[in-house]
């Protein structure tokens, strides 16, 4: 039970985080929901959040592309007991044809955001003597796929900053961890379904099993509920000594 805690999530007003954060609340975690937009939506979305699940939750708007908005969220928040690292976009291009400013944007928002939420929120965390940092990586934080190299560079550098953070916070009641996704299905994804259907020719349970879930030998799709309750075990009690180390939620992908 993770009552009286306050959780950050970042990048939480959809998909995954806010998969996380539900999950949170529903063990009694406090709530901060951040995007980077500010929206009455927005807002309501953690009122809902607080009322359903009978927590505070607030909606706090900080843009994870830029280091001073990302240390200013948490110290909007008061500081944090759960830290949740899951902003992140993606862009797909051959390396030598890859945009600079969307690399420069991957590595902000996927990777840098996450060493400045974690250097502003462990003092706190010290303090009070427990803490659970736990990074959202991917299947891509520990194997590769073309045309994806920012991500996955992005990606690889959060599992290796989660293992430095757990060897700097280790015997201090504190944790940093890693999730590493396969393919979720989020609003995003299913979106991307219907064009997929048209572009092979293929039914929906086709297109999910035979194109877009080739590489996951489940062929089903992770959940954001199953990544929620993987946060919410790394948060547990019984979680105390894993630290350092990634948790595949990837239907056997890094398996092959
Ligand atoms: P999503 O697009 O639904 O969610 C991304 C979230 O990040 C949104 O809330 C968005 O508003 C927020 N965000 C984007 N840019 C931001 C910025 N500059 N500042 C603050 N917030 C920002 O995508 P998702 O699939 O839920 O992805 C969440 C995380 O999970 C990402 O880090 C992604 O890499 C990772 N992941 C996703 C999958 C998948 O299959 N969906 C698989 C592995 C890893």
């Amino acid at each position: 039970n993770l009552s009286g805690k306050t959780a950050i999530v970042t990048g939480s007003n959809s998909g995954i985080g806010l998969g996380v954060a539900i999950e949170l609340a529903k063990q009694g975690a406090n709530i901060v929901l951040n995007s980077f937009t500010d929206r009455a939506e927005d807002h309501a979305l953690a009122e809902r959040i607080g009322a359903e699940h009978g927590v505070r939750a607030r909606y706090i708007k900080a843009d994870m592309s830029v280091g001073e908005d990302c240390r200013a969220l948490v110290h909007a928040a008061g500081g944090c007991d759960i830290l949740v690292n899951n902003a992140g976009i993606q862009h797909v291009a051959p390396v030598d044809e890859f945009p600079v400013e969307k690399w420069n944007a991957i590595l902000a928002i996927n990777l840098s955001s996450a060493f400045h939420t974690t250097a502003a929120a462990l003092p706190g965390m010290r303090e009070r003597g427990w803490g659970r940092i736990v990074n959202i990586a991917s299947a891509h934080g520990l194997t590769a796929s073309p045309f994806k190299s920012a991500y996955i560079a992005a990606k690889h550098g959060v599992v290796g900053l989660t293992k430095t953070v757990a060897l700097e916070t280790a015997g201090q009641g504190i944790t940093c961890n890693a999730i590493c996704p396969g393919y979720v299905l989020t609003p995003l994804i299913e979106s991307q379904i219907p064009d997929q259907m048209k572009v092979h020719n293929m039914d929906r349970e086709t297109v999910i099993r035979e194109v877009m879930l080739l590489r996951q030998p489940s062929r089903q799709f992770a959940t954001v509920e199953e990544i929620g309750g993987t946060t919410a075990f790394l948060c547990s009690a019984a979680a105390a000594q894993i630290t350092g180390t990634t948790i595949s939620v990837d239907g056997g992908w890094t398996a092959l």
